[in-house]
């Protein structure tokens, strides 16, 4: 369910209280809208994912209309149900048509919402929402909390029947937290009764939302051969190429279209000036490399075929990975190694001995020299597509399972761990909590362990996998011991 509106109206206010609490997990989407946040809206009984489709610029007049029109377009392309939330003290305004009109051509449901519809004030005001072309508009008030049962009523109604069922299985495998055996099992027999069977509709329990344009960085230590391999790149047959402002100052990015996709090259400026001003001696900057890895959806690794793996390219690995960034190692040069095609196993063993850390990145081989560099935008897909992945919960509570089978979990100082349920909470990189009895009692060495079971059932090639565990009962969104890193909710409406 995507939430979209002008600017003040309550977004953010009625986005947090459908969430109860914000986990806030920050999708950075650099170009007109800046973020999105993706949350469990908690209502009772009922939990299903929700969307901020990103804040808007009132005071920049060309900037806040192209938001209004991103926002509702990836509210369209990544919502089931759309709520398009207004202010009835302030009544009717022009941008609330601009908005309504941008969301009836999508010809997904829309539900019209007049918040700040406390006292009577705001009831008065309701008719001239009718004037949008709606069957029903929905007075609340989010601040108090007032007629949001209804919204929601009507939210659950509007969603595709398979997603309701994941809804409520998903409500009381988190809620009903029942005391004995029996009513546990109980609890799993309805929450695997109201299951969908996996293969019902595979599209929808498995869904990949890749942003509009994939962003890639290209890094690695001096003279690996990145400006090479950008520019072999970017000579590749059938592509766009076009330079487009970059996110930071003076930064140039480089679009890149191929068929129906589009990526951009970060700051690709100075890697592809360099070629034709005399080359100087470059310093190596971790301090760059990551500037750029930061703003990117895929990082590829550069590295010198001929010389193999250096502490440098260690450290650069480390960093996407803990940026939770995909990841790809870009073996160049490849055209002076001798007898290449046998050799290819070998390196490739030698990488992921180095850096176990980032095992699940593919390594591949390419000469920037002879343009041997189709392989890199095919990857850049397919990692992507890991990514952005969400696994449906179904089929991730049956690897679960099948993992705690197979390898059951050492109890802590005598207390037996038991994990119940896992979901997906986020994607890019795909962020999986799992509620289980003790959160800290699960050793580094299991989770590994389970991170393991959980490539070997999905794959999620070239993307680091964050697991959370949480205390059974409590909520998703509570600030747990294992998330790394997290940013501030940031107030945007
Ligand atoms: P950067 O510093 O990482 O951007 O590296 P450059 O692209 O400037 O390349 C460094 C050197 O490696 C240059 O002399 C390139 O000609 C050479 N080079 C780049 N790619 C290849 C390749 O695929 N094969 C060979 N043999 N040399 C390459």
């Amino acid at each position: 369910m995507a939430i979209v509106g002008r600017p003040n109206v309550g977004k953010s206010t009625l986005f947090n209280r459908l969430a109860r609490r914000r986990i806030a997990v920050v999708d950075d989407e650099p170009g007109v809208t800046r973020d999105r946040l993706y949350a469990m809206a908690r209502p009772a009984g009922a939990r299903f994912h929700l969307i901020d489709t990103g804040g808007l610029d009132p005071d920049n007049a060309h900037a806040f209309f192209v938001g209004m029109r991103e926002q509702a377009r990836m509210a369209v392309e990544e919502a089931d149900v759309i709520l398009h939330i207004t202010d009835a003290k302030d009544g009717l305004h022009a941008d609330d048509r601009f908005v309504a009109q941008m969301l009836r051509e999508s010809q997904k449901p829309v539900i019209l919402v007049a918040n700040k519809a406390e006292g009577r004030q705001g009831a008065d005001q309701l008719t001239e929402f009718y004037s949008l072309g709606v069957e029903n508009v929905f007075a609340l008030s989010a601040a108090h909390g007032i007629g949001v049962g209804d919204v929601v009523d009507r939210i659950l109604e509007l969603l595709p029947p398979e997603l309701r069922e994941e809804s409520e299985r998903r409500a009381y495998a988190e809620d009903d937290a029942p005391k004995g055996r029996a009513a546990r099992r109980a609890a799993k027999q309805a929450a695997e009764a109201l299951a969908p069977p996996p293969e019902a509709n595979p599209d929808r329990s498995d869904e990949v939302h890749l942003p509009a344009q994939l962003r890639v960085a290209v890094v690695g230590r001096p003279n690996a051969g990145k400006s090479s391999l950008v520019n072999a790149i970017l000579g590749q047959p059938r592509l766009m190429v076009s330079d487009i402002a970059g996110t930071t100052r003076d930064a140039v990015d480089t679009l890149v279209t191929r068929g129906d996709k589009s990526y951009v090259f970060v700051d690709t400026a100075g890697l592809r000036r360099k070629r034709s001003v005399a080359r100087k001696l470059e310093k190596f900057s971790v301090v760059a490399a990551v500037r750029a890895l930061e703003e990117a959806h895929v990082v590829c690794l550069v590295l010198d075929g001929f010389e193999g793996v250096t502490e440098q390219d260690e450290k650069i690995a480390e960093l996407a990975n803990n940026a939770g960034k995909a990841l790809i190692i870009v073996v160049n040069k490849w055209d002076l190694v001798v007898d290449a095609a046998k050799r290819k196993k070998e390196y490739t063993d030698r990488v992921h001995q180095e850096m176990g850390f980032v095992a699940y990145a593919p390594v591949i081989f390419v000469s920037a020299l002879r343009n041997e560099v189709e392989g890199v935008l095919n990857t850049v897909d397919d990692v992507a597509n890991h990514h952005f992945r969400r696994v449906g919960t179904s089929k991730l509570n049956k690897a679960f399972e099948k993992a705690q089978e197979s390898h059951h979990l050492p109890s802590d100082r005598g207390r037996r761990i038991t994990l119940y349920y896992a979901t997906q909470v986020a994607i890019g990189p795909p962020t999986i909590v799992v509620a289980c009895n003790q959160p800290d009692g699960v050793h580094l060495s299991y989770q590994r362990y389970l991170q393991n079971k959980l490539r070997d059932a999905f794959g999620f090639s070239g993307t680091p996998l964050k697991l959370i565990f949480r205390k059974r009962g409590e909520q998703m969104g509570k600030r747990g011991h294992s998330h790394k890193k997290r940013r501030p909710p940031t107030r945007r409406d």
